[in-house]
């Protein structure tokens, strides 16, 4: 398997989310967070490689978070490879784009929710276009959920983003939820497009629903699998478990589990 959402925050940062869930949800959230023991975990669940990432949700920080996603990487030996971050209203953000991807940073992770900005926001057009110039890809979660589901507004975004980056790889995290329907219709036209399936198949409130089979069968070669670990009320190969029982064919769940990420990953593997 290749995992590829989780996340590795510097530990002032994750222990700054752990309070927040905490103080604001009922996630019981348990796993430990360091390097160390995430890389642990990974391996007994026979995970090859994975993409790791944190996030500024503020001005300022953006450019000593790539520096440390980018030392734990090399740290691990770059079992695990790393999205670097960066907040738009930081004057020189295009520029700690490109030393993190001079630093081994493979793409951009982007939060609307907790960054308080938008995908389709044209100042993220340059940082795009450096990304483009290596094969890298952004992972973008859309929107507010699970806390709040804006349903269609964020699929407008991601076809704005599409129709001037058509080369852009960029995968939505959670299925693209809430408007996962929507984004399964438009995968086959948009070469560049993926959803992951982090905790899509669970039974967290927001994020778990009812998803059509037979179009994600259909869609195999653009789904891939990703997990938010350490950052999950549940064990490690829970979802990995709902997939497998789900009915898809061998060789959906093969792309959908591995073979996809291996294509995406390949300028870095
Ligand atoms: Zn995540």
């Amino acid at each position: 398997m290749i995992d590829i959402h989780t996340h590795l925050h510097p530990e002032r940062l994750a222990l700054a989310i752990r309070r927040w869930f905490r103080e604001n949800s009922n996630w019981d959230l348990k796993h430990p967070f360091d390097k160390e023991s995430v890389v642990d975990v990974l391996r007994s669940n026979n995970v090859e490689r994975f993409v790791f990432c944190s996030y500024a949700h503020k001005p300022g920080i953006a450019r000593s978070i790539n520096l440390w996603l980018a030392q734990t990487a090399r740290a691990i030996d770059r079992y695990g490879l790393p999205l670097f971050t960066v907040h738009l209203d930081d004057p020189n953000f295009l520029d700690d784009a490109k030393r993190a991807i001079d630093d081994g940073c493979i793409g951009l992770k982007v939060h609307e929710d907790v960054q308080s900005l938008q995908i389709n926001d044209p100042r993220f057009e340059e940082v795009f276009v450096e990304i483009e110039k290596i094969g890298g890809f952004v992972l973008a979660h859309m929107g507010p959920v699970p806390w709040r589901l804006e349903p269609e507004v964020g699929v407008h975004r991601v076809e704005q983003v599409l129709a001037k980056h058509p080369k852009l790889n960029l995968v939505l995290a959670h299925m693209g939820t809430p408007d996962t329907q929507k984004y399964l219709d438009i995968l086959g036209q948009n070469e560049g497009l993926y959803l992951d399936t982090t905790m899509a198949f669970t039974n967290v409130n927001g994020l778990s629903h009812v998803l059509d089979v037979d179009a994600i069968e259909r869609n195999s070669a653009k789904i891939l699998f990703g997990t938010d670990y350490p950052n999950i009320p549940y064990v490690y190969d829970f979802e990995p478990n709902v997939l497998k029982s789900l009915g898809l064919s061998d060789d959906a769940l093969r792309a959908i589990l591995g073979e996809n990420a291996r294509l995406l990953l390949k300028p870095f593997l």
